[in-house]
Formats: structure tokens, C-alpha cells, sequence
């Protein structure tokens, strides 16, 4: 099927992964660390207790965002409700004793999906989040969907940078109007849909456009970047998990061996082949990072660790990943920072980079932090 068949006859250059897109949010509730429960909260890090989700196809030459799809389902882990996300969601525990089964409400909404969509929602925790449900109610953990992050997607679209921010910033910033509060999952799906709408009506204006033979590139290197970006980048398949991991031999200093390191070529950890570089390798502190992109399986992040042998020899540990645009929106923060500050980075030791679960979890086993369940929170490691 074709990009212009896809599209049902929308005028659009935009290269749609899909017939449609489903944005998806989901609300969870989060463990209380002194309550006891069946399962360890590192393997799930949140109970799903709402999805939401709406449809954009394509019909009569625009983008429809369909009625919400929204279903309440009741926990089985988390039961009482945590306050910091009763605060967010306005829920109460007797909220959670109300709803489907887990198995019943993702069955109801796999057949609402339908065929030939993509995924999408704003920045990925909804999607670790997802997987994490899955495997602990023994379902196949694989999605058989492409996932799209609207956030990166937002930034670089519409602000023109990489900043990573809420959905309630995006539909102000795009003066999409506001209905009702935020922070229920078929809500924030609807806005986000919207969100998602409104920049690609922006990318097929933009290309519509009659040539303007006096706007150069020079002149405008952002609407030139816009008659060019493709919607692949921004797109991640969340059933995969290439990587490939390498050791360098050892040196007397981490100068010497990262110096030494070959850094002008890489293979995809999916399919093997060449990729192409995307942002070379720089060093930063105790790590190198690089970014890659393979025409099937996007981004790539190339990252070197150093290491220490107890004889006071120091070698690499080099991963190659598959990895998601808001990773990738990342390691260009780091970039920055090693443009700015040079190889030992920023001055002040900044907060250590966490994991999305170590985010959830106070590792030192108190309350959680007060979190929005819609951080939209990426990490690099
Ligand atoms: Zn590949």
C-alpha cells in the first residue's frame, strides 16, 4: 500500500507509517512501600487503572480524531491508592474496586485498535509501563505495532529544539482549546491526539505551500527542515531489543583507549548491515555516546562505559542499541553540554541519569517523590 493510498487521498507527503495512528495514555497507580504486595514493584512499577486512547485516520482531505476509547480496570497488586497519584488523578481507593480485569479491558481495546496502526503517545513511559502489565498478567508482551513519540516530535516540529515538555505546554503552545481538566487517560489521549493532528496539518501545509523562490534555506533552515522531515525517526519498534555488547582491549588511561577506539562505523544490532551516523561519538566524563540511524530499524545509540581492572587498567564496555527518539533527544542534551563544557561536562555534578523504574521507586524505600504520571520521562540509562 502506498503513502497517498494510506492517506485515502489527503494530499500529504508525510511518510505515514500506517493507516491510522492510536494515541494512547494510561493512568496506574503506584505501590505504597509500606504495604506488603505479591510482586516485586520492580517488575511493576505501576498497575494500569484507566486506558485511553483515540483514533486519527484520514477522510475528506483531514485528519479525524475519533470519540475516545476509555475503559476503568480494577488492580489486583496496588489496591490502595497512592497520594501522589490521587493528587494528579483526583482518585480515591474506592475508586479501584470499580472496572474490568486487566485481560478484558486490553482485549476490548486490542479489538478497537483494529488493523494497520501505529502506536503513539507522549514520551514512552506509557509504553514500559504497558509491557510491564503484560508480562505480569502473562500475556504476550510483544505489540505488533510501531511506536510513535509525539513529544520529540512536537519539540523539533513546532518549537524548533529539543525540549522535553508536558502535554498541557503542547496544547497551550498550538492554542488548542481546552475542554476540561487534564489528567484523566481519555482526556490527555484526546488533547494528545489533537496535538499529534495539529502537526501533521502543519507538515502537509508547509509542503503545500507554493515555492518561494526567495526563502532559502539559509534564510530559514527551520522550514527547510520541515519540508524534509520524515516521521521514521521519531518511530520505534518496542518488540525489539537488539544490542550488541563489546569489550576494548585494555590501556594504561581512558584517554588512550577512548582515542584508540575505532568510532567512524557501526552495525545495526537489528539486522546487522552499515549504519549511518547521526552524531559522532564525543566523550563525556567516564562515557562516549553516539547516535545512529538504520533505515529499518531507526534510531541507534552507540554508548562506551569506562572500566577499571582491580591491577588499575582501564578498558571500555561499548553497547550498541536500538534505542527511542526521546533516548536519542538526550544524549543531543549531553552533546550540548560537551560542546559547552568540553569533556568534563558541566562543572557541578549534575543529578546521576536514572532509569524510568528508578524514577517510580525512592530506591531508599520511602513514599515516592510527588510524580505526574505524565512526565512523558525518558532516560538514558
Ligand atoms: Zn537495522
Amino acid at each position: 500500500m502506498t503513502v497517498n493510498e494510506r492517506t485515502n487521498g489527503i494530499k500529504s507527503s508525510i511518510d505515514h507509517p500506517a493507516a491510522s495512528y492510536i494515541v494512547i495514555d494510561l493512568e496506574w497507580n503506584q505501590p505504597i512501600p509500606w504495604i506488603k504486595t505479591l510482586v516485586d514493584p520492580k517488575e511493576l512499577p505501576g498497575e494500569i487503572i484507566e486506558i485511553g486512547a483515540v483514533k486519527i485516520s484520514s477522510a475528506h482531505g483531514d485528519y479525524q480524531v475519533s470519540k475516545p476509547f476509555h475503559v476503568m480496570i480494577r488492580p489486583v497488586c496496588y489496591t490502595v491508592m497512592n497520594r501522589n497519584v490521587s493528587k494528579v488523578t483526583n482518585k480515591i481507593s474506592s475508586d479501584l474496586r470499580f472496572g474490568l480485569s486487566f485481560s478484558d479491558a486490553y482485549e476490548s481495546f486490542k479489538e478497537w485498535c483494529g488493523k494497520d496502526y501505529v502506536l503513539c503517545g507522549w514520551g514512552n513511559s506509557d509504553l514500559s509501563i504497558l509491557k510491564a502489565n503484560l508480562r505480569y498478567h502473562k500475556h504476550a508482551v510483544e505489540l505488533n505495532t510501531l511506536f510513535l513519540d509525539i513529544q520529540p516530535l512536537f519539540a523539533r516540529i513546532a518549537e524548533g529544539k529539543s525540549q522535553q515538555r508536558s502535554v498541557e505546554y503542547a496544547v497551550d503552545f498550538l492554542r488548542i482549546p481546552k475542554k476540561e481538566d487534564f489528567h484523566s487517560a481519555h482526556r490527555d489521549a484526546e488533547y494528545t491526539g489533537l496535538i499529534l493532528r495539529e502537526l501533521l496539518q502543519m507538515l502537509d501545509k508547509i509542503r503545500n505551500e507554493p515555492v518561494d523562490s526567495s526563502r532559502t534555506a539559509a534564510l530559514d533552515p527551520m522550514h527547510s527542515e520541515l519540508m524534509t522531515l520524515r516521521l521514521a525517526p521519531y518511530l520505534q519498534n518496542p518488540d525489539l531489543h537488539a544490542e550488541t555488547n563489546s569489550k576494548t582491549p585494555l590501556y594504561a588511561s581512558w584517554d588512550a583507549c577512548y582515542e584508540d577506539f575505532p568510532k567512524d562505523a557501526a552495525l545495526c544490532p537489528a539486522c546487522g548491515q552499515p549504519i549511518a551516523p547521526q552524531l559522532p561519538w564525543f566523550r563525556l566524563k567516564k562515557s562516549g555516546f553516539s547516535l545512529w540511524f538504520c533505515e529499518e530499524h531507526h534510531m541507534v545509540l552507540g554508548r562506551m562505559r569506562m572500566k577499571k581492572t582491580p591491577e588499575g587498567k582501564v578498558f571500555a564496555a561499548v553497547s550498541v542499541r536500538l534505542t527511542d527518539p526521546g533516548s536519542a533527544r538526550l544524549v543531543m542534551d549531553r552533546y550540548e553540554e560537551y560542546i559547552t563544557y568540553g569533556i568534563h561536562g558541566f562543572p557541578m555534578a549534575p543529578a546521576p541519569v536514572e532509569t524510568a523504574a528508578e524514577n517510580v521507586m525512592n530506591p531508599d524505600g520511602e513514599e515516592p517523590q510527588p510524580i505526574d504520571p505524565h512526565p512523558g520521562k525518558t532516560s538514558v540509562e
